[in-house]
């Protein structure tokens, strides 16, 4: 199990050398690691996961999503992706007033997050008359998110244009090479096909 707590260790699963698996080149890939996370943070909470915004060191730079999260709705690994790609949370991180931003113009000011629970739209939260809860970068419960607005879609591209603009070109992106002599199986003569059950 890794603990995000303990800041000198917590990329280890990163790290090959420690007991995890060493990024693939971030020019041509995006590093998604599967872990067991420790998920009670030491201040409160829990983690599903984190991300490194844009603009890191390359050595851990990717999303990490705990093992639990993965498959069903998936919206944890929905949610990091959108940190990757550098958006912020929509309700501008300040705790629960009304004050901070996430920085994108068409998403209503949110005073607090949504944690882990559905609304019905419209919700007045006394910060907006009505929050984007539907939105991948709040907290609600995966059942109740299924969108990024326009302005986070046009940040996340603005970052595949420039601090990430290897992977449009990435070596990933290329057909595999097929030789032209190759091993091929033509016909199989025993057993014969007509005695197979
Ligand atoms: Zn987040």
């Amino acid at each position: 199990m890794w603990d995000y707590d303990n800041a000198a260790t917590s990329n280890d699963f990163k790290f090959t050398s420690k007991g995890g698996q060493d990024a693939w080149d971030r020019n041509s890939y995006f590093n998604f690691w599967i872990v067991n996370l420790d998920d009670n943070l030491s201040g409160g909470g829990s983690l599903l996961g984190f991300a490194q915004f844009p603009g890191g060191i390359a050595s851990t730079d990717g999303v990490a999503v705990d093992y639990a999260q993965v498959g069903g709705f998936g919206r944890t690994a929905t949610h990091e992706v959108g940190h990757w790609l550098g958006l912020y949370h929509i309700w501008g991180d300040d705790g629960t007033a009304c004050t901070g931003s996430d920085q994108i113009d068409d998403t209503p000011n949110q005073a607090g997050n949504t944690n882990n629970a559905c609304r019905t739209h419209p919700h007045n939260d006394g910060c907006s008359a009505a929050v984007m809860f539907m939105n991948y970068m709040d907290y609600s419960s995966d059942a109740c998110m299924n969108m990024f607005s326009k302005g986070q879609c046009d940040r996340m591209e603005a970052i595949l244009n420039t601090s990430r603009k290897g992977l449009k070109t990435s070596i990933g992106c290329l057909p595999a090479l097929l030789p032209a002599v190759d091993a091929n199986l033509i016909d199989l003569v025993e057993p014969e096909w007509n005695n197979r059950q």
